[in-house]
């Protein structure tokens, strides 16, 4: 017998002889001791907000037969357990569930909850709605949902959150550390799932735990504490689970029971701290005490918790104590250690050989494109929200924000989720689109001057659709109807785009609101547009179309920044120009031919029998460059026959897996139509049963832009596949590539190579590819090759030159991450269901070396904020049934710089004006526009008076110069103390006189504008000066 057992044995004795209460006080009340290896005991649960059920199922515990899980019992628990011990400590991260609970709660709870958040002992870290994913969300609706969750902490409980908590999401972006972690404030960020290799170098090399700057432009002033956990989010090894149903031994203190185990308990919290601190820097370590939907009865983690930190702390080996990931932060950097430096990020991510976590990046590519079209309109129509006046009673934006918020979780966008969550996540989307809707077209009404007797309403394209199906722009004209069409521009700078609409009839022209002719094409509408449109609208909106569009009319539109223009169409008058039909010709299979088209700079040619565009020729740069486009499938890897010594993976959700690519149409023998006119010349191809393209020039555009029909995706061989498309270049990219993060920085890439460690290559495709949000390009020594992109996809260059696309997924294996379905979507009429058909786009284009940032970061924004289209009816005869034609929200004489972009103008409850712009270049990305941009921002706000203007967190959850007092300045190995790297600049303090907003490369700045007087009355006629 051991001499702990003894001296349990004796006091045993002793307690027989005078008491007989067994009643135990655990002492938990230690804190950090100097000198010895403190293990923080961080409690946490992991909620996700949207898996294998919906937000809503988790939080109330519904359709538990799939998942045991209620957040309301998580919530309701946790303040009990908290209030019985005033050591104990709780975190929580998912502001989603956590305002669901407390709009529920009591205002007794409610002022308890207040006091355990300000006592510390519960807190609210990340404090987003969500725990966002960081590879398929862009950086906007990023930073949206996070400002949604910490303006509502602030608000309810006037605290700031400190930490990242992205414990759970599948790799790591950039973006996150310096942008969503610094530039809000945080201290630390804290994650899981970083590459397997990775990991095991950093145990080795105690590099963990880093400084993390994430942006070039930014270095220093925007690095964060970053900490990847050893394994995982769970406790640490040696059975530390306490949910009712978890089977890991108890801590069994009772010498009158049988199974007496302090001792071994004790050892084996000892034993997982030691081996734990073997890999980590200084004496403070961290345990997660929890993990998916854990603490649902909180007390049975507690009372083991309790007794833990009691008996380790009497063995004296290690001190254990209840903590924060707040609380080891600020141990961390007590310590005064100087840390590893990370830059870029961490994608890919494996968790093991043959894993990589790379298909996410494309599953479920018509939710990914829904949630950026969603994202973009949200944003235009808080700009026109504000321009009406924000309505307190609604209709607002606030459903749409909130949906949106949900949908960037790590099972939302990621496509990881089963597929009634999936539907949830849409169906949010779609109801605050419709409140959504219904603000724009109030503001629209009030800005264009409605004659309020006439009752004309801008009716807007179900987005849903993407204009193929446009009941609005599809009316009769022939009996004496005009189609006014209105275009806004969400862009501070004055746009020329193009409009594209399907409309029934021939004969007929465009006119601006001057009444000058506008030159229009007639695109004739396809058959193939015709079934899909069909198809489609059955599916989703269970009705026939009564019509089809004839034609797609395309005309060109000049928009000025923040506003909008007006365009009439109507019958075309015998004296009047009228829209070009365009010229139709069929190349059929075996003809042999180039056909050469384009408008202006730009030319393509295009070979009829090997089916590819083959030279591109930019007259005005002088690029000339062969090109080709291509087609292929990844056959999706069936691991379930595998033997030892492999380990079974399949293809799914999460994991890209492929196991041998599939030339598709390899002669590329395919049927073309040429169709041509004065704004764009179009080749269709179709290029088999279920793939079908269209290559376009626009007039006055310098980039090809190409659309996508993809699926139905045959499975009938019993294999999934996986479909990319490669774009061919001659440029000798030597391995090389860049893509976005997030949307944002460009992260350099070479293949079969990490920077961080020396890569041991198992997945020579599944292992290079990274997230697109923005796009990827290439270079060499004499041209860069960009492809931009409509949504979130996965990609890469496997082969020098080549940029390839994974465009969409059909797998019929689930990969064994969890959601347990396979990744099969498909759409029904009826009782008739086929693979999901999904069309979308991309766009590339060549420039000499160096000039390519100004067309990514230019076109980039014109394609993350489309024009917002409206259309009314006009009768023939009778009188303009609006005032106002044409309007800008801003100054008329004014723009923002070519290298700012608006991210954020919504009016807040309270009347202010919460106001983000962003520079778009990086450091050195142009000659030009990488340099400091100037913003007035009295020309922002002509007819207002700006009374104050105060510079806010990027979450404005905070004074921006609060935060920077707070902020902990972190050593770096071999740097000096004030480190050694080059400062980053930053614009300096807004002076309330000049009114000035300065932006330095990569900055995004955020304000709350107050007006000088109380806006509330002065309101609604705000325009109509
Ligand atoms: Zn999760």
């Amino acid at each position: 017998m051991d001499l702990a057992k003894f001296l349990c044995w004796v006091v045993l004795l002793l307690g027989i002889s005078f008491v007989e209460s067994r009643y135990m006080v655990y002492n938990t009340s230690h804190t950090m001791v100097p000198g010895k290896l403190n293990v923080h005991v961080v409690p946490h649960s992991h909620d996700d907000v949207g898996w294998l059920k919906t937000v809503d199922q988790y939080y109330v515990g519904s359709n538990n037969s799939i998942q045991v899980a209620c957040v309301q019992n998580v919530l309701d628990s946790i303040v009990p357990a908290l209030l019985a011990d005033k050591n104990r400590k709780f975190i929580y991260v998912e502001q989603a569930f956590f305002q669901r609970w407390w709009n529920e709660q009591s205002e007794t709870i409610k002022r308890i909850v207040k006091e355990l958040i300000h006592s510390g002992q519960l807190e609210l870290i990340n404090g987003g709605m969500c725990m966002h994913d960081e590879a398929a969300p862009h950086y906007i609706d990023m930073i949206d949902q996070t400002t949604l969750g910490h303006r509502f902490i602030i608000r309810e409980f006037n605290v700031t959150p400190r930490i990242g908590w992205q414990i759970d999401p599948f790799g790591h972006s950039a973006v996150q550390a310096y942008l969503l972690g610094a530039e809000v404030g945080f201290d630390s960020v804290f994650f899981g799932r970083i590459d397997y290799q990775d990991r095991e170098k950093r145990k080795n090399e105690k590099s963990l735990e880093v400084i993390w700057r994430g942006s070039k432009s930014l270095g220093s002033s925007s690095q964060i504490f970053a900490g990847a956990f050893p394994k995982n989010y769970e406790p640490p090894p040696g059975g530390f689970y306490y949910e009712i149903n978890d089977d890991s031994p108890v801590v069994q203190d009772d010498p009158d029971l049988f199974d007496y185990n302090v001792q071994e308990r004790v050892n084996a919290f000892v034993a997982a701290a030691l081996d734990q601190a073997n890999i980590t820097r200084t004496n403070h370590i961290m345990f997660t005490m929890g993990t998916d939907f854990r603490y649902q009865y909180a007390h049975t983690w507690y009372r083991q918790m309790d007794k833990l930190i009691h008996y380790v702390n009497l063995d004296g080996r290690v001190n254990a104590f209840y903590s924060t990931p707040s609380i080891y932060t600020d141990a961390k950097h007590a310590a005064n250690e100087a840390w590893p430096l990370k830059t870029e990020d961490y994608f890919p991510y494996a968790d093991r050989i043959n894993a990589y976590w790379t298909g996410y990046f494309t599953s479920r590519p018509a939710l990914k494109r829904y949630v950026r079209v969603m994202s973009a309109y949200y944003l235009a129509a808080r700009q026109l929200e504000f321009f009406k006046g924000r309505s307190q009673k609604g209709p607002n934006t606030d459903s749409l924000a909130d949906a949106l918020a949900i949908a960037q979780h790590h099972d939302a966008v990621s496509g990881t989720s089963k597929q009634h969550v999936a539907n949830d996540y849409a169906k949010r989307l779609a109801i605050g689109y419709v409140e959504a809707e219904s603000v724009v077209a109030t503001s629209l009404a009030h800005l264009t001057k409605v004659d309020p007797t006439l009752k004309p309403t801008f009716q807007q394209a179900n987005n849903l659709l993407a204009y193929i199906y446009c009941p609005s722009s599809e009316i009769n004209l022939s009996d004496g109807k005009s189609l006014i069409v209105l275009a806004y521009n969400p862009l501070g700078w004055k746009r020329v785009d193009i409009v594209r609409l399907p409309v029934v009839g021939g004969e007929i022209a465009v006119h601006d609101s001057e009444g000058h002719e506008v030159e229009s094409q007639l695109v004739p509408f396809t058959d193939e547009y015709v079934a899909l449109r069909n198809y489609h609208v059955e599916a989703y909106l269970g009705q026939s179309p009564t019509q089809v569009p004839k034609y797609w009319l395309v005309f060109s539109v000049t928009v000025p920044p923040l506003g909008f223009t007006t365009y009439t169409i109507s019958t075309a008058k015998k004296t009047d120009g009228y829209s070009s039909k365009s010229y139709v010709s069929r190349i059929q299979k075996g003809e042999q031919s180039i056909i050469d088209f384009g408008h202006g700079n730009l030319k393509l040619s295009f070979s009829t029998d090997q089916g590819t565009a083959i030279n591109y020729v930019n007259s005005r740069t002088s690029m000339t460059e062969p090109v080709k486009q291509t087609f292929s499938y990844y056959s999706a890897y069936n691991g379930s026959n595998d033997k030892e010594p492999l380990i079974p993976q399949n293809s799914g959700a999460y994991v890209f897996r492929p196991n041998g690519t599939f030339p598709i149409n390899p002669e590329g023998q395919v049927p073309l139509t040429v169709m041509r006119g004065p704004l764009v010349d179009e080749v269709h191809q179709q290029i088999n049963p279920w793939i079908s393209q269209i290559t376009r020039v626009y007039k006055g555009k310098e980039h090809v832009e190409v659309e996508f029909i993809v699926g139905n995706i045959p499975i009938d061989d019993g294999i999934g596949k996986e479909v990319v498309t490669q774009i061919s270049s001659s440029l000798k990219s030597n391995k090389t590539f860049y893509t976005d993060s997030s949307g944002r920085d460009y992260i350099k890439r070479i293949r079969d190579y990490r920077s961080d460690w020396k890569l041991e290559v198992n997945q020579p495709v599944a292992g290079n590819y990274y997230p697109i949000n923005h796009g990827i390009y290439l270079q060499d020594s004499e041209k860069e090759f960009s492809v931009m992109v409509d949504r979130a996809f996965g990609g890469s260059s496997i082969v020098d030159g080549q940029v390839e696309l994974m465009l969409h997924r059909r797998l019929l294996l689930d990969d064994s991450r969890g959601v347990a379905e396979n990744l099969n979507e498909t759409v029904c009429v009826q009782d008739k269901c086929t693979g999901l058909t999904i069309q979308g786009k991309y766009y590339y284009r060549i420039d000499p070396y160096g000039e390519g940032a100004k067309w990514r970061r230019t076109f980039g924004q014109e394609i993350y904020s489309p024009l917002l289209l409206a259309f009314a009816q006009q009768d023939a005869g009778k009188p303009m049934s609006f005032g106002a034609a044409s309007f800008s929200g801003i100054d008329p004489s004014y723009s923002l710089p070519g290298n700012v972009a608006l991210l954020t103008l919504q009016e807040l409850d309270d009347g202010n004006v919460l106001l983000r712009l962003a520079h778009l270049y990086e450091v050195g990305e142009d000659k030009e526009l990488s340099g400091v941009a100037r913003v007035e921002l009295r020309k922002l706000f002509p007819g207002k008076k700006i009374g104050k203007v105060t510079e806010m967190s990027l979450s404005a959850n905070q004074e921006r110069s609060a935060m920077e007092k707070k902020r902990l300045v972190w050593k770096v190995e071999g740097e000096g103390s004030h480190g050694e790297e080059k400062k980053a600049k930053r614009g300096r303090e807004i002076d309330p006189r000049k009114l000035e907003m300065e932006l330095y490369p990569m900055e995004i700045r955020t304000v709350l504008i107050h007006w000088e007087r109380p806006s509330a009355h002065s309101r609604i006629n705000r325009f109509d000066a």
